[in-house]
């Protein structure tokens, strides 16, 4: 996708803070940062928000959350870690490609605001 931020960013058009990557999935540091450890794991197919899964593409948000539980190992987040995704503007989704936020290195509340 031309205009899409996280394409641009994936292409290295866009400069990130890379924190993994392979031939699916790209992940990188969250610009403003919401916990000590804010990491965006996104992948590499444009795919809108997690309204846009179905039974074509829903094997890269597998691999999503096994490359998550490899990063938070990494990243020493042995207490707990928490995984966000926004799907749509009423749930503050900003970027419109499909991301998971995996954040942690602080205590975190429930329901979220
Ligand atoms: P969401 O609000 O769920 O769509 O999340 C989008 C996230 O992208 C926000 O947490 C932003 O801080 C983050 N973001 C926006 N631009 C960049 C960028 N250039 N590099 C890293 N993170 C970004």
């Amino acid at each position: 996708m031309d205009d899409c931020l996280f394409c641009k960013i994936i292409a290295g058009e866009i400069p990130s803070a890379k924190v993994y990557e392979d031939d699916t999935v790209f992940a990188f540091r969250d610009i403003a940062p919401q916990a000590p450890v804010h990491v965006l794991i996104i992948p590499k197919e444009h795919i809108k928000s997690a309204a846009q899964i179905d039974e074509t593409n829903s094997g890269v948000v597998a691999h999503i959350f096994e490359v998550a539980a490899k990063i938070a190992k990494d990243e020493g987040l042995d207490d707990g870690f928490r995984i966000v995704n926004n799907c749509g503007d009423s749930a503050g989704q900003t970027v419109k490609h499909l991301h998971f936020h995996l954040m942690g290195g602080r205590e975190f509340t429930w329901p979220a605001g």
